[in-house]
């Protein structure tokens, strides 16, 4: 199962993709996670990654799409994956495009979760992350329980500042992606407000069809 979570930041990827890559038992492989990691490591690489989140910019893609390809030869990754925001550019869906073939692998789905720009600056500043599992909690639709909440962060870039620049990278960079996949038949669009289990029973009911 190869699936493609597509969405702009802070529509509920992160928090979605937990139960399905339970069903299914393949790994999600966020391109945040791994960047945020390389962060945390004290490398240059690192300190060169943190110029652009900060900034709410997109990493540029050749970075991406090696660390990507690197991830995606890992045994885990036999059965499948969830992509979790990747590719996020033209570019990088080529890319991909090629890693499938080269593979002999195609895509099932492109999940694409819509959800209101006044819902997303919400869903993003209550964020909070558990650095130990990139488990997602919302201070006030997902509070986390006592004992996890203290070792929690606010991501630097889950301001309100910085989510506008997210967003405005979003709407040029990545959203082109919905016509792209929607001509090659595999875009399924899914609403994305709501409770996170009625948005989890929108998602499993595609598997279903
Ligand atoms: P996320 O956790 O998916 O919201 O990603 C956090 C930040 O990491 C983004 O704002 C980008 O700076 C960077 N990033 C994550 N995935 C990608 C990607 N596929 N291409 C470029 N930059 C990315």
């Amino acid at each position: 199962m190869e699936l493609i979570f597509l969405g702009p930041p802070g529509a509920g990827k992160g928090t979605q993709a937990m139960a399905i890559v339970e069903k299914f038992g393949i790994p999600q492989i966020s391109t945040g996670d791994i960047i945020r990691a390389t962060m945390r490591s004290d490398s240059p690489l690192g300190g060169e990654l943190r110029t652009y989140t900060d900034a709410g910019k997109l990493v540029p893609d050749e970075l991406v799409n090696r660390m990507v390809k690197e991830r995606l030869a890992a045994d885990d990754c036999k059965p499948g994956y969830l992509l979790d925001g990747y590719p996020r550019t033209v570019q990088q869906a080529e890319t991909l495009n090629g890693m499938l073939i080269q593979e002999q692998r195609a895509l099932d789905h492109v999940l694409f979760l819509e959800v209101d720009d006044a819902v997303l600056l919400e869903r993003v500043t209550g964020r909070r992350s558990d650095p130990t599992n990139g488990r997602v909690y919302h201070v006030k639709f997902d509070p986390p329980p006592a004992d996890v909440a203290e070792r929690l962060i606010h991501r630097a870039d889950d301001t309100e500042e910085v989510f506008g620049k997210r967003l405005a990278e979003y709407r040029e960079k990545t959203a082109p992606l919905v016509p792209y996949y929607e001509r090659k038949g595999l875009l399924r669009r899914v609403d994305g407000l709501g409770e996170i289990e009625e948005i989890q029973a929108r998602l499993f009911a595609i598997f279903e069809r």
